[in-house]
């Protein structure tokens, strides 16, 4: 098998498939013609996997183009790119798969395409608890596969999208065609603010967050306007009102420049539910109660969601007592490097370490930045030591896995944003071999994200993708990806003891423990996208810059300082032997350098000059 990034690789960037099989390898051009050959390097057993893999470097190739590789053993790949562009498609898409997951709303073909539905769940919901209270809390996105509505994934899914809009703003420019497409507010907000809305209603009078709102049992694989089931609302916890106070803090602060009433809105709202949490410092979990077996998103401590309430509320208000909290937590060594429901104590680090608006305290900030570059490194290692460049050892493919990755490539953009030189490069190149794992860089050979790649997933545990009849699905949906221990009954009937946790997969919608869709599996994708974007289209101009710059000096004649390198040239019409020798500015040798980082290494790899068929 030949895996590589389905979408491709920057133009600029590192290109490696990873093989399972001794062999030479050509990469060929659409048309067939041979663009570079080399001989895939013997990397040695992959724990993860279960093979004994092979690297195949093709770096040098910078022609942007379409591209395919075949081996001297008729094994051929997926096509892919090359090129700086490779991304804006895959960003647009899973940012408008939370259109998809609209609800209580109908899908009209305007926005949706083919992929409309009727007006859904719309009907007044009551508290679990005492049946006569009846709500209206309709609106919010379906969380999944399934029609509930959970505050926890919601509040981090939100977060993991205001973040990657408060840090790389230039992504989102971007109109998506959703129905507020063009009010003046980019569609990340409008997007995020469709959530918020029906989050606001789910605070009880108390200030308290309802922990979620669902049916009692999950409904069947209809159509979201055919789930006529009665909707309740389940109690409050701790956990959610935690994440509420935060996720609103921070909204509050991101809204306002826009749309002041509404950010007055949030920050009532995180007021009221930090009130309740000073009054509850007990922690108050949840579990489903009998009866009911829709998401149950408990947790066992809420240290991290009142660590990152305290964060968000101390940038909304810059009131004292939010930093002594702060303090405390550091000293008492809660976590704070990850980004999923379950552990959000990474946002409360990217509340502190990348907030302009309320500066911490030294002391606090460097506390935090230590906890996040000591974690980064340690992951950085688990990347270097795996031919997939994945960040998980065997142990770490749970449910949900492609979450764990996406999470820990966000782990490294903030460790780059907050480092240096090469530690910030080697964190940049970290996450974007995530990114390549999830589009095909993996030992399954599939892109999961649906509608991306040759060999794209398809049959997501989605309801509307299985009742819409439709043959394909939505475009843009992130897959929960490979467990080593799945708990539904078809991946448990089909997957074999002992298969390596990497290939614990099955692109099949009875598989909810291999391959739901959920809005935070999407969520921390537009982040990873976001950074690869602004570090691509940075890395372009600086190019250009230094392009100009020299073109400039050479012009007025006072040459720049330079440095030699030797290229390997491009394929021309004139069959000589060419290797050209040409002058590049220092600051383009460093960049090339940090960005082709093994090309050199591919001692056996070079550009072929004559054309070659095919189909050989
Ligand atoms: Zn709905």
């Amino acid at each position: 098998m030949i895996s590589l990034d389905q979408e491709g690789y920057l133009t600029l960037g590192k290109k490696q498939a990873v093989l399972t099989g001794r062999c030479r390898f050509r990469v060929k051009d659409k048309n067939g013609r041979v663009k570079l050959e080399g001989q895939a390097e013997e990397f040695g057993m992959d724990p993860a996997s279960g093979d004994n893999v092979f690297i195949a470097d093709f770096t040098p190739l910078k022609t942007p183009g379409t591209y395919c590789i075949r081996t001297d053993t008729a094994e051929g790949s997926c096509h892919f790119r090359v090129g700086n562009d490779i991304y804006h498609d895959l960003h647009r898409d899973l940012l408008k798969a939370f259109y998809f997951q609209r609800c209580g709303c109908a899908l009209e073909e305007k926005y949706a395409g083919k992929f409309t539905h009727a007006c859904c769940h719309t009907q007044k919901a009551m508290l679990w608890e005492d049946r006569s209270v009846i709500k209206e809390v309709s609106g919010g996105w379906h969380d999944a596969g399934d029609y509930g509505r959970y505050i926890s994934p919601a509040a981090a899914a939100v977060a993991h999208l205001l973040y990657a809009f408060r840090l790389f703003p230039e992504c989102f420019n971007e109109k998506t065609g959703i129905p507020e497409s063009g009010n003046g507010i980019p569609d990340v907000l409008n997007e995020c603010r469709y959530e918020l809305e029906w989050m606001l209603k789910m605070q009880a009078e108390d200030g308290g967050a309802y922990h979620k709102l669902t049916s009692a049992m999950h409904a069947d694989f209809v159509m979201p306007q055919d789930d006529k089931s009665q909707f309740y609302i389940f109690p409050v916890s701790s956990m959610a009102t935690a994440d509420y106070a935060a996720v609103m803090a921070l909204a509050s602060c991101v809204y306002e420049p826009y749309d002041e009433d509404f950010a007055y809105r949030l920050s009532e709202a995180a007021k009221k539910a930090w009130e309740w949490l000073e009054e509850h410092p007990e922690y108050v979990g949840f579990s489903n109660p009998d009866n009911c077996n829709t998401g149950e998103y408990g947790d066992e401590s809420d240290l991290d969601e009142r660590l990152w309430a305290a964060a968000e509320m101390y940038m909304m208000t810059g009131e004292k007592k939010y930093q002594k909290i702060l303090k405390k937590f550091a000293k008492e060594e809660v976590g704070k490097t990850d980004f999923g429901w379950t552990d959000v104590s990474g946002f409360a680090s990217l509340a502190v370490l990348t907030n302009k608006r309320n500066r911490v305290s030294e002391w606090i900030r460097h506390d935090f930045k230590n906890a996040v570059i000591q974690e980064a490194s340690r992951l950085l290692q688990i990347v270097e030591e795996n031919a997939y460049r994945v960040a998980m050892k065997p142990e770490d493919y749970v449910w949900g896995s492609n979450m764990v990755v996406l999470n820990r490539g966000m782990l490294f953009i903030l460790a780059a944003l907050i480092s240096n030189g090469e530690s910030a490069r080697a964190y940049e190149q970290a996450a974007l071999d995530q990114l390549h794992y999830i589009l095909g860089v993996n030992a399954t050979g599939y892109s999961y994200v649906t509608g991306h790649g040759e060999n794209a997933f398809k049959h997501p545990h989605n309801r509307p993708t299985e009742a819409d009849g439709i043959e394909e699905p939505i475009p843009g949906f992130v897959s929960g990806g490979p467990c080593k221990k799945p708990c539904d009954a078809k991946a448990m009937e089909m997957i074999e003891e002992g298969t390596p946790p990497m290939k614990c997969y099955l692109d099949d919608a009875a598989c909810y423990s291999l391959n739901e869709i959920t809005i935070y599996w999407n969520s921390p994708a537009v982040f990873l996208v976001s950074f690869i974007i602004k570090m691509t289209d940075k890395l372009g101009k600086t190019k250009r810059r230094s392009a100009a710059k020299t073109e400039k000096n050479e012009t007025a004649k006072a040459p720049a300082k330079t440095v030699k390198k030797t290229e390997v040239m491009e394929k021309t019409r004139t069959p000589a032997k060419a290797r050209k020798t040409e002058t590049v500015t220092e600051a383009e040798a460093a960049e090339e350098t940090e960005t082709k980082t093994k090309a050199e290494s591919v001692k056996d790899t070079e550009m072929i000059e004559e054309m070659e068929d095919c189909n050989d």
